[in-house]
């Protein structure tokens, strides 16, 4: 299985080297060049499987050239880290109405589901070549945190994380910065995510900088993390039915990954009614998708700030399909939006996105109230990321009552303490997961937003630089 860039410029690569990449040198993303498929039987096959068996079996296509013991024990590693033996168990609070509760990894997000499985890929890869990698990734909270969870320790990477500067929540900035291994490094930057993710995204087309630290990329650009992302919207489904009805989900979203996951199992043939695509008020996708001009405005930072992101990066994936997977008007539309500040989804390709997805964006008080009514309805609490999608799932059921919804619960509670006592006046009792970073001392390395700061910092701590090796 090779891999196209949605831009049409780079190298046609295979799996493992998408994995090492990251974002292609076109400034696209990679993409697979078909999706494979399973049929009904092989659906109807997941039930009662263990988790990282049904992981395996889904990604294996996507993985042609890695072996296969390689994936093997990566999944079965990854998967060994949750705190449940279900890893991503679904929750029923209502008629037809589940929460998918994929936060039982060591971050108590839902991001470590895909970083525990990269990591060990990315590692291994590396170990047969020989190589060392630099990790630059670039976070609105969540994903540094298990991005750094995932590669601590780890010998042939070094990591570095960008975040917004006092814009990220306590809980989250201590997963960052409370590590102690020498090979993390957590950079505090001033700015919103966008502004990491757009130096973030230089870094990358720096070739000279790129090669000189054998530069990877983590974020949910990396397609390694959608197709590990994929597996829970099979084994949720299979739980409820599938393939035997049709089930729709709610995703709390930010960059797009998530969801776009979901849609990625729905070309592979799981019978997905509606992908709905919940935001906070940072609702540029809601705002394309009622109005076909995809235009980013300013941040507004909220009280789900994993979602605080205004440029969606994987809309492109679903863009450039959306499109008929012509490179040249993705190029197009992201040069309009570089010049304009916008682009116009053409007519036929926006029909083509209407046809799985929906959007709701929630405001900061419906947030609160939905986590409010959700502890009077049924006495679970759910945090404000996952708020956004149960509002979703909730708006979806009165158009279609006969449909399970599944809301994607991205977060665990005790993430944002804060946001649950406003909204229901309790203090949530910290997992005992959350005592090292609760209690450790916190290393921060505080930046400009400057591109040539932040490489001169990256250069003078990566091993890779060092010995001028790369990935
Ligand atoms: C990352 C994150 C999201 C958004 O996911 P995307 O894949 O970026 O759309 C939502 N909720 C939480 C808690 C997150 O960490």
């Amino acid at each position: 299985m090779d891999y196209i860039s949605t831009r049409g410029r780079a190298p046609e690569l295979p799996f493992d080297e998408v994995v090492l990449t990251g974002l292609a040198a076109d400034g696209g993303l990679y993409v697979p060049r078909r999706y494979p498929t399973v049929d009904h039987k092989e659906i109807a096959a997941f039930a009662g499987r263990p988790y990282a068996e049904t992981a395996e079996t889904l990604i294996a296509p996507f993985t042609e050239g890695l072996p296969r013991d390689l994936l093997h024990q990566a999944a079965r590693g990854a998967y060994a880290t949750f705190s449940h033996a279900a890893v991503a168990p679904l929750t029923q609070i209502g008629d037809n109405l589940f929460v998918l509760e994929l936060f039982h990894g060591p971050t108590l997000a839902f991001k470590d589901l895909a970083m525990q499985l990269l990591g060990r890929l990315m590692d291994a890869l590396l170990e047969t070549r020989g190589l060392r990698a630099t990790i630059v990734g670039a976070t609105s909270g969540d994903t540094g945190a298990a991005a750094i969870e995932a590669f601590r320790g780890r010998a042939n990477v070094d990591v570095f994380i960008l975040y917004p500067d006092g814009r990220v929540s306590d809980v989250q900035r201590r997963q960052m910065t409370t590590v102690a291994d020498a090979n993390v490094h957590a950079i505090a930057l001033d700015g919103s995510f966008d502004d990491a993710q757009t130096l973030l995204k230089g870094l990358f087309r720096d070739e000279s900088f790129r090669r000189g630290v054998g530069l990877a990329g983590v974020n949910s650009i990396n397609w390694a993390r959608v197709v590990a992302q994929m597996v829970y919207y099979f084994t949720s489904a299979v739980t409820l039915g599938s393939p035997h009805r049709k089930i729709s989900f709610a995703v709390p979203t930010g960059n797009f990954g998530d969801v776009l996951a979901g849609y990625v199992a729905k070309r592979m043939g799981l019978p997905v009614e509606r992908l709905i695509v919940a935001t906070n008020e940072n609702d540029i996708l809601a705002r394309a998708l009622a109005t076909g001009r995809y235009e980013p405005r300013g941040v507004t930072p909220t009280q789900s700030p994993s979602m605080d992101i205004q440029l969606s990066s994987n809309f492109e994936r679903l863009l450039f399909d959306a499109i008929g997977r012509d490179s040249g008007s993705v190029v197009q539309a992201f040069e309009a939006l570089d010049r304009d500040g916008a682009f116009e989804i053409p007519p036929g390709a926006l029909r083509a996105v209407r046809e799985d997805f929906d959007a709701l964006a929630v405001n900061e008080a419906e947030t609160q109230a939905e986590i409010a009514r959700t502890y009077r309805d049924s006495g679970y609490v759910i945090d404000p990321h996952t708020a956004t999608g149960v509002r979703a799932a909730r708006a979806q059921l009165e158009k279609s009552p006969g449909t399970p919804v599944v809301a994607l619960s991205t977060a665990h509670p005790a993430k944002f303490p804060d946001a649950i006592e406003r909204a229901i006046g309790l203090r949530i009792e910290p997992p005992p997961r959350l005592a090292p970073v609760l209690e450790g001392k916190e290393r921060i390395a505080r930046m400009k937003r400057d591109s040539e700061t932040v490489k001169r910092f990256i250069l003078e701590h990566a091993r890779a630089a060092r010995v001028g090796a790369g990935a």
